[in-house]
């Protein structure tokens, strides 16, 4: 039988569609008992959604400029 902790590391493999079948039979029958596991799982899809989202690649030049733009940290 699974653990949580057997969860958190096969999580992203899950999430990606990867892993084998029999991975994702034990995966899917903790998930069924385990809440905790199941609020992981979808909080780890959301997360690799948005990061899928996000405009790649980084134009280091724009990121330089609006660096500039910000103002000077604070001396403690
Ligand atoms: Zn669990």
């Amino acid at each position: 039988m699974l653990k949580c902790r057997d969860v958190l590391a096969l999580g992203s493999v899950y999430v990606d569609g990867a892993g084998s079948g029999r991975e994702k039979f034990v995966l899917r029958a903790h998930l069924l008992m385990c809440g905790h596991c199941r609020k992981f799982i979808r909080s780890l899809r959301l997360t690799t959604r948005t990061v899928e989202q996000l405009p790649l690649p980084v134009d280091e030049a724009r990121v330089q400029k609006i660096i500039a733009l910000l103002p000077p940290a604070e001396k403690p």
